[in-house]
């Protein structure tokens, strides 16, 4: 019987993978879905980004949003 071993296998498999499908499908019911995707435009380069992924600074009361720190550290530099 060669076949013995190889069931083995996948019962263990199975078994250890098991738990980690369940944590996965957790993770995915769980994760937070309160803000829409909205779109954005980053003025130092004209890339639109999604809002919740920006990075927001906040001048003279006015929220701006960029795709990254070195373009929010261009406009507040110039
Ligand atoms: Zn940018």
């Amino acid at each position: 019987m060669r076949l013995l071993p190889i069931l083995l296998f996948v019962a263990v498999a199975v078994v250890l993978l098991l738990p980690l499908l369940r944590r996965m499908r957790v993770r995915v019911r769980s994760a937070p879905r309160a803000l829409p995707d909205e779109l954005v435009k980053d003025p130092v380069c004209q890339t639109y980004i999604v809002k919740s992924r920006a990075v927001r600074r906040t001048d003279a009361g006015q929220v701006r949003y960029f795709c990254s720190e070195q373009c929010a550290r261009l406009d507040a530099g110039g």
